[in-house]
């Protein structure tokens, strides 16, 4: 059953205005009730009149939601960002700097910004937990390339390692090449020991059952082969293949063409969307919880 996503509609009931968002930012990062610093007791805060912050129902000691935020030092009202966030956690292809150029009347150069930060803090919420192992999923591996000018060749294109857990998260890793001195490494550091790994027959893979100890079956494109059963279980790789179609449909799509550079950035986006599928009001909410604990390099 496909979850229903949130709409246009239901964000702006949610957040009419600029200080629902304020409220909103303040509740998810502290809660509703927590120790104040100051006096050490456990404290409703409220809202001060005319100014971006909530203060101790005690000892009126004050806390600005937005610090340490990308949020504290902009003009860009938090609705704005709000929006936006929103837009990256709704879409399925992504979002383009150019819509959210004109959707928020604001300068190319600030809608690139707003759009950099967010897929940076994505990635960062995401996190990379190991997947597989024994007694988990199977976990279909598959290398694509993306991007370049080159048409047949790979010449130009980026080489791009998925992991996918059946029913689970995928991770993605832009590589050097598809070597396994490229690939494996990758799979060693994202897979358990001892997990299920469906495979095409690449020559990257090869190793993993005899030297990694993963029990590896393959399914062979070139014969036409697309699935077969072993133990009941199809052997395919379709999940991590549609995912690289969502990937490609946005890369393609919306941003058109993205640098080397960035790519992995851009990647973390589609894995964020992937792994929250199930919870999309969570999704927004993870990721405005994440703003203050890390710093970002800016663009
Ligand atoms: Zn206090």
């Amino acid at each position: 059953m496909a979850t229903k996503g949130p709409n246009i509609r239901e964000f702006q009931k949610r957040f009419p205005d600029e200080d629902t968002c304020l409220t909103h930012l303040m509740r998810t990062r502290y809660g509703e009730r927590f120790s104040c610093l100051n006096c050490q007791k456990e404290a409703t805060f409220y809202r001060v009149k005319n100014r971006r912050c909530f203060e101790c129902e005690h000892c009126g000691y004050q806390v600005y939601p937005t610090a340490g935020t990308p949020f504290e030092k902009t003009r860009t009202p938090l609705r704005d960002w709000f929006f936006v966030m929103f837009l990256f956690c709704a879409s399925r292809n992504g979002v383009a700097a150019k819509e959210v150029e004109r959707q928020l009347g604001v300068t190319y150069k600030t809608a690139w910004r707003m759009c950099f930060l967010i897929r940076g803090y994505m990635g960062y919420v995401d996190g990379d937990t190991p997947m597989g192992g024994p007694g988990g999923g199977i976990v279909e591996v598959d290398k694509t390339f993306i991007g370049g000018k080159d048409k047949r060749g790979e010449g130009d294109k980026s080489v791009v390692l998925g992991m996918v857990e059946r029913g689970g998260d995928v991770v993605t890793r832009h590589v050097a090449d598809r070597t396994a001195y490229s690939v494996v490494p990758q799979i060693r550091k994202h897979v358990k020991p001892g997990s299920f790994i469906h495979t095409d027959e690449a020559a990257a893979f090869r190793s993993l059952t005899e030297r990694h100890g993963y029990a590896h079956e393959t399914v062979d494109h070139s014969e036409k082969e697309y699935v077969r059963f072993t133990d009941g279980e199809p052997v395919d790789t379709n999940t991590i293949e549609a995912f690289w179609s969502q990937v490609k449909r946005g890369i393609n799509g919306t941003y058109i063409s993205v640098s080397k550079k960035y790519l992995q950035t851009y990647l973390r986006e589609f894995e964020y969307r992937h792994n929250l599928r199930h919870a999309p009001y969570l999704m927004f909410d993870c990721l405005l919880a994440a703003f203050p604990k890390v710093q970002l390099e800016r663009p």
